[in-house]
């Protein structure tokens, strides 16, 4: 389907000229993201993964954790937040989030934690495990040797896989992703994005992806947004090929290298034109990697 099929009907996710104040009223105010405006059209039979790349503490965890509804993100300060046509008043079960800390239930085995989700809508055991352990499938684990381990005895990368699992069974229409990525080593990395892209083309949901790698964000992002800070915006919008192929013969290809040379040339373009305040309590992030961890 095209984009303009997809015009038809509301987007995914409508950001109308938001801000966020963090602390407001209080001498710690201070400017998250200001006037941030950006439409993720609902790509039916599709979906499409959107990269968010910028600097640390240009508000990428906060246009995640608005789009999913989480306090004290939500609500924003002014402006309007949409997710399928409707404005956000807090979590729901259409939108599903993967952060990059383990975010499993230590007492809980893999496929308890997986089947968290259905437990808690009422789904009854039989099914909810049969199931988990399917999806525990899905996300490369084996449901016979790993679904009655607990996490602690998980490797980083088997954990965000959980994770991943525990998420997806919901089938949420839109899957937001703060760096799920960012603490795996790099081989283990590009195995995950191989994965997220296999699921994603299964389950069609429109990805929201935050990420510091200029890599992940040109290998996964049908389009990448550009942050800048201080205060945090929407620098830039740029759309990019699909994933065709795995990401470890992707980024051997010449295209990709280009890719990523240009947005990295964009990146530093805004990083020179930043503005950064006198006396803003704030201290300027590092700026985003040129994919150490994704290379
Ligand atoms: P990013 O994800 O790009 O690193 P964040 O959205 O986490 O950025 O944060 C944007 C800015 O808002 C940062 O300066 C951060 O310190 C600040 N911030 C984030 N959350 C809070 C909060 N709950 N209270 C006060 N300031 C916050």
């Amino acid at each position: 389907m095209s984009e303009n099929e997809a015009a038809d009907r509301p987007a995914a996710v409508d950001f109308r000229n938001v801000t966020k104040v963090y602390g407001a009223g209080t001498a710690r105010e201070y400017t998250a993201i200001a006037n941030v405006s950006f439409t993720i059209p609902d790509v039916l039979d599709h979906g499409e993964i959107s990269s968010f790349l910028g600097p640390s503490g240009c508000g990428k965890s906060t246009v995640l954790r608005l789009v999913a509804g989480l306090e004290p993100q939500h609500p924003p300060t002014s402006g309007t937040v949409m997710t399928l046509g409707r404005e956000v008043c807090g979590p729901a079960a259409d939108r599903g989030m993967v952060f990059q800390d383990y975010t499993s239930f230590d007492n809980r085995t893999v496929l308890d934690n997986v089947a968290f989700g259905l437990e808690c809508r009422g789904v009854p055991r039989r099914q909810r495990e049969a199931e988990g352990r399917e999806w525990i499938a899905k996300v490369g684990l084996d449901p016979r040797r790993d679904a009655g381990k607990y996490p602690h005895e998980l490797s980083g990368g088997m954990r965000q896989r959980v994770a991943i699992a525990r998420t997806l069974i919901l089938r949420p229409r839109i899957i937001l992703m703060d760096e799920p990525f960012g603490a795996l080593d790099p081989a283990t990395r590009l195995d995950m994005q191989d994965l997220l892209v296999r699921l994603w083309r299964e389950v069609q949901a429109t990805v929201l992806f935050v990420t510091h790698s200029v890599e992940e964000a040109v290998y996964l992002g049908d389009r990448v947004f550009v942050m800048a800070t201080t205060p945090g915006r929407i620098a830039g919008e740029v759309r990019m090929p699909p994933a065709a192929a795995p990401a470890r013969e992707t980024q051997s290809e010449p295209w990709f290298h280009e890719q990523v040379h240009q947005l990295q040339e964009r990146i530093e373009q805004i990083e020179a034109t930043a503005h950064h305040p006198q006396g803003s309590h704030h201290p300027q992030g590092a700026p985003p990697s040129t994919g150490g961890a994704t290379r």
